[in-house]
């Protein structure tokens, strides 16, 4: 899937609506459509990045800022005492569904593994 294709891109860019729940430069992070946990929020690189295998192409601040918006995330939704899951799916035995990189917030309840 190409950059001009891309349903995250066109988050980023606001052709598409989300609730946005944290937005600065270079990472945003809005809730996903279909949560699977009460609190359920994806963050993102705003370049597009289609997964891990590209993960070099970020800036290093960029991929930092990912995990420290992750726990504002979390602070801001009140799961960070009680515990979350900071997960990123990369391919289609992990059932990536959307080729740019992101990573969920998940929480409010018990996550187990897978
Ligand atoms: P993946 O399996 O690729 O890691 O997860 C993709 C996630 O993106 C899914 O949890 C899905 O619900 C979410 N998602 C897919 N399309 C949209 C959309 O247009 N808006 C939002 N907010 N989330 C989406
Ligand atoms: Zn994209």
């Amino acid at each position: 899937m190409s950059e001009n294709d891309c349903i995250f891109c066109k988050i980023v860019s606001g052709e598409m609506e989300s609730e946005v729940v944290h937005d600065e430069e270079g990472v945003l992070a809005f809730k996903d459509a279909s949560g699977k946990a009460p609190v359920h929020v994806l963050v993102i690189p705003k370049q597009h990045v289609a997964s891990m295998a590209e993960i070099e192409q970020l800036p290093d601040a960029v991929a930092k800022r990912i995990f420290e918006v992750a726990q504002e995330v979390a602070e801001k939704t009140n799961v960070a005492e009680s515990g979350y899951v900071f997960r990123i799916n990369n391919g289609s035995d992990a059932g990536q569904e959307v080729f740019h990189l992101h990573a969920h917030v998940m929480g409010g309840k018990r996550m187990g593994m897978p």
